[in-house]
């Protein structure tokens, strides 16, 4: 409190002193004084004393604001362009902004890096010679885009669309792709997803519909936190600044992480567990809950799907809300903290008074877990669902200082055009053995496709690098050079990649600078849209020029994709008899291609509401009011939206079912609003599922299947899991039952807080301050193997080994190491390749036996930018994901990423980055993991592929859910 009292009182302070200067006191978006931001007033004309020059010259910059790419959190950026040259000389945040208010971390000042980066590429390239051979020329945009929309256009004509996919990683957009791919009636979207977040998204899924928790970080009194989140999760600078609010205010802080992140530095309660043991523990907290009667009985009765459970689940169809508390009081009872503490390796006493601080969190408590344990584990997802298990115990849910459902934070506006669902499914992507898999099972396409189910004839990797950022790269080089699998392969891309390496086509995409975007994240309780802008086209605009499209303001041919998308569905299908033109027609002038300024006009004006009003308040349309800010908070507060009433026009024809789930024969409501919503099935009459009843009201509830929070999930039942219906602990493969008395386990999931995968490799500021992943090694660990920091060790996966060089350090538990995987970037010995993060390898293959080998580390070198010839790192790190063989989940589909590993001293001759791999082991590795699934055609309770309500990104006509009567393939 003496912390608040004492920042007002700063800030009347502030104010006064401003105020007395005869100059606008700037609030900014923070609603505290940023005394730092120039006032929004004078973004035209902004003077700063050059601190670069000795005469100190004045610079005037037109501030344009932008949306950083360098992670997902899209923060604000405010790009200084200097008025006099045309130039962007920094990025700093954007004030206005209201998830990121104005503060980023250091990758997103470090965008200009990227912008003047030497080695980036600037036009498009094709390749010459062999895949990988290294030799490009360089080519027309219209020569590229011909000959692309030519093949896509054969393959839709030939009824072959299963052939074109569009592989991302970072979407940093809402849903303009996706839209895309559905004009071209093609179901290509394949994402990165199950390599990242899927089994977190699972377990809350399974829970509420949405796949993501909103945490309310800033009201909470107690967070928890599955991962190094303050310092590097998902959307981590948005909530970080939260947190740490929380954190003033009094909130206790629990982070689990095997290793002493910085995030684990700054909680109050700390805790190392062994990995895979997390459902355990948080199952021992909710049993612990349960049974000391500190649970939200009137939530639980009126949220929970327990009557569903007790009827359905155990046949009991007239128990009450007291036979389901008896019930509830047994479902974790073998979950005692000397079960959690013997299987984590925490002392129960630890545990318990953890769970005691839980408990007087009430309905503020605010938890989260994206990748960590649940990306690492077997069974993972329910790592994610346990931990929501203890929110929806103590009611923290949707409300103030609880967890929201993600959609109900964000904003996905109505588009222009919005075409029709695609008539195929990819089982190239959605295979059927994973019919509960969360998002396409990306990561296993080279044994897919290997094992014959399918070619690709163009294949787009776009901000996506397979080679390096998926485990088994070298399954991935074996199926990208092989041209009866892979028959083109664009990649798009603003920096050079490990898989750019062995496309046909690398065209070069814009940085966050230099392009266009939608975006609205979870990042605190309110929704909010944040505009994308390329900052030399905008700032041009507003001194009153304009060019053709985006390629006239950035640097060499260097496109962004909203253009490029366009034009190449243009070119597939020029006449319009396909069908695709239309979704790509100006509305303005019919007939004519839609540009990107129609584009987000309409959507500004017809899709958000507010924002024509305040645009008109300050003299401006909506179009020129996002990009002046970049940015529009659309509501805040939004509060418990499953608690809101149905409207009486919604209840046509209503009918309640014996789970109190209200139907209605209402047509669905169109909202500007289009946040993915899973599709809950329709009564035996067709009626819309619209709401439940609860105490004599009807309420709106939760996108499930059965309106409520599921305890118990039918899905999971129904569709082979019975044994995991209820939160449950599983055991992870990396389990010590399952390690060799030698073995440890290897953590490889972490971030490094200033690196993140490929994007920011060419940032020089990141480069020098992060390059190399020793493996973290606890002391007794190195005592037993007699290693010391900076000695080389052998890190051995089922698939082969890695040398690495050791750190010793206690902030890692025993018995488990870790090795950040956002490090080891490497380039063949080529011509092109980013120099400043890339080692230079050499790799050979016999048969199915790969070895690499560095040839050379990072050297300074002479460029266009002078601070090439001073680097003074050498080392790149260590690229592990290559040794480690492919492991899906057989429920989420996600990868699951810890290494059961032997750690050895490395051998003589061994040399720091060296790897050696046997691809015919990943391929038997495939197979053991493959044969744990329960396939759709096994297990389908009603002759589909997967259930319909559940999310899809790209999500196809109902008719395609059918499976196929062939017997599955
Ligand atoms: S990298 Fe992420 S957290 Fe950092 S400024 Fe950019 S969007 Fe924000």
């Amino acid at each position: 409190m003496r912390d608040r009292e004492q920042l007002a009182e700063r800030v009347s302070a502030a104010r006064r002193e401003v105020e007395a200067r005869g100059e606008t006191f700037y609030p900014g978006a923070s609603r505290i004084h940023l005394a730092a931001f120039p006032p929004k007033e004078r973004w035209d004309n902004w003077v700063e004393v050059d601190a670069r020059t000795p005469d100190k010259r004045e610079r005037r910059y037109l501030l344009v604001p932008t949306t950083c790419f360098n992670c997902e959190s899209a923060c604000g950026l405010l790009a200084y362009v200097d008025r006099d040259t045309l130039e962007v000389r920094k990025l700093e945040g954007n004030p206005e902004h209201p998830g990121s208010r104005g503060r980023n971390c250091a990758k997103g000042p470090a965008t200009l890096n990227q912008v003047t980066d030497p080695d980036r590429i600037l036009f498009p390239l094709k390749r010459v010679g062999e895949r990988g051979e290294g030799r490009w020329v360089r080519v027309s945009w219209d020569e590229a885009l011909d000959d692309i929309a030519a093949r896509i256009r054969t393959a839709i004509v030939d009824k072959r669309p299963n052939e074109v996919m569009y592989h991302v990683g970072r979407p940093g957009e809402d849903g303009f792709t996706e839209r895309v791919l559905a004009a071209w009636g093609v179901d290509g979207h394949n994402s990165h997803t199950n390599i990242c977040s899927s089994s977190g998204r699972a377990g809350y899924h399974f829970w509420m519909g949405f796949d993501r928790p909103s945490p309310d970080y800033a009201n909470a009194d107690v967070i928890v936190l599955v991962s190094a989140h303050l310092e590097s999760g998902h959307y981590f600078n948005p909530h970080a600044q939260r947190i740490m609010e929380a954190k003033q205010r009094g909130a206790k802080l629990i982070v689990v992480d095997v290793r002493l992140s910085n995030t684990a530095t700054h909680a109050d309660h700390w805790i190392a567990p062994q990995p895979g043991s997390e459902a355990a523990i948080f199952l021992a907290i909710a049993h612990h809950l349960v049974t000391t009667r500190r649970y939200d009985r009137t939530f639980v009765r009126r949220w929970w799907n327990w009557q569903e459970y007790m009827a359905i689940g155990l046949g009991r169809a007239n128990a009450t809300f007291e036979d389901f508390e008896r019930e509830l009081a047994q479902l974790w009872a073998r979950y005692t903290f000397d079960f959690a503490a013997q299987e984590s390796g925490v002392p129960a006493e630890t545990l318990r008074a953890i769970a005691d601080v839980i408990a007087t969190a009430g309905s503020r408590l605010a938890t989260h877990n994206w990748r960590s344990a649940a990306a690492g584990n077997l069974g993972g997802w329910q790592v994610s669902r346990t931990l929501f298990l203890l929110n929806a115990l103590l009611g923290a849910v949707a409300c103030e200082g609880g967890t929201y459902p993600n959609g109900w934070n964000k904003f996905v506006p109505r588009p222009i055009h919005t075409p029709p669902h695609p008539h195929t499914w990819n089982e190239l992507t959605w295979p059927i053995e994973y019919p509960l898999a969360l998002n396409e099972l990306s990561f296993l396409l080279p044994h897919l496709v290997g094992q014959g189910r399918g070619a690709l004839e163009v294949y787009f990797t776009r901000v996506y690098n397979p080679v390096w950022t998926n485990p088994d790269g070298f399954s991935w080089i074996e199926m990208l050079t092989d041209p009866a699998k892979v028959r083109l392969h664009v990649a798009l891309t603003p920096t050079w990649n490990e898989t750019a390496q062995y496309a046909d086509y690398v065209l070069p995409m814009g940085v966050g600078s230099e392009r266009h975007d939608l975006h609205s994240y979870e990042t605190h309780d309110a929704q909010w849209l944040g505009f994308r802008q390329p900052v030399l086209r905008a700032a041009r605009e507003r001194l009153g020029t304009s060019g053709s499209d985006t390629r006239d303001a950035n640097p060499g041919e260097v496109w962004e994709e909203n253009e490029f998308w366009i034009e190449l569905s243009w070119r597939i299908d020029r006449d319009g008899a396909l069908g695709i033109r239309k979704h790509f027609e100006s509305k303005e002038r019919p007939g004519e291609k839609l540009g990107v300024d129609e584009y987000y006009r309409y959507i500004f004006e017809h899709s958000v509401p507010g924002l024509p009003e305040r645009a008109a308040a300050e003299g401006t349309t909506p179009l020129g009011f996002m990009r002046r800010y970049g940015a529009f908070e659309v509501a805040r507060g939004i509060g418990p939206l499953h608690e809101a009433s149905v409207p009486a026009e919604e209840l046509v024809d209503a009918a309640t079912d014996s789970l109190g789930r209200v139907y209605s024969r209402a047509p669905k409501p169109a909202g500007p609003n289009i946040v993915p919503v899973p599709t809950p099935d329709n009564d035996a009459q067709g009626r819309r599922l619209v709401g439940v009843a609860l105490d004599g009201e009807i309420r709106r509830g939760f996108p499930t299947p059965s309106g409520r929070l599921e305890l118990w999930s039918r899905t999971l039942a129904e569709w082979g899991w019975p044994e995991y219906a209820l939160p449950a602990y599983i055991e992870s493969h990396v389990h010590p039952k399952q390690l060799a008395p030698d073995q440890l386990v290897l953590i490889p999931t972490f971030r490094l807080p200033v690196q993140v995968h490929t994007r920011t490799g060419n940032a020089k500021w990141l480069d020098e301050l992060a390059h190399t992943n020793p493996l973290w090694l606890h002391p007794r660990d190195a005592t037993r193997l007699g290693v010391t920091t900076g000695e080389l060790v052998r890190v051995e996966t089922e698939l082969g080994y890695f040398v690495v060089k050791a750190w010793v350090t206690e902030g890692i538990r025993p018995g488990v190491v870790a090795c950040s995987h956002h490090m080891g970037r490497w380039k063949l010995e080529v011509e092109h390749g980013q120099r400043q993060i890339m080692a230079t390898v050499g790799l050979e293959r016999a048969g199915a036996r790969w070895t690499m080998r560095r040839k050379r580390g990072v050297v300074p070198y002479a460029s266009s930018d002078p601070d090439t010839a001073r680097i003074w790192w050498s080392d790149a790190g260590v690229h592990q994901n290559l040794t480690f063989s492919v492991h899906p989940d057989p429920v989420s589909g996600m990868h699951c990423w810890h290494q059961a590993v032997h750690v050895r001293r490395a051998e003589p001759g061994d040399r720091h980055a060296d790897i050696v791999v046997d691809t015919a082991k990943s391929r038997a590795a495939f197979e053991r993991w493959l044969a744990t699934t329960r396939p759709a055609d096994k297990v389908s309770p009603d002759g589909t592929r997967r259930p319909y309500w559940m999310l899809r990104p790209l999500k196809p006509a109902r008719e395609v859910y059918a499976l196929p009567k062939r017997g599955g393939r």
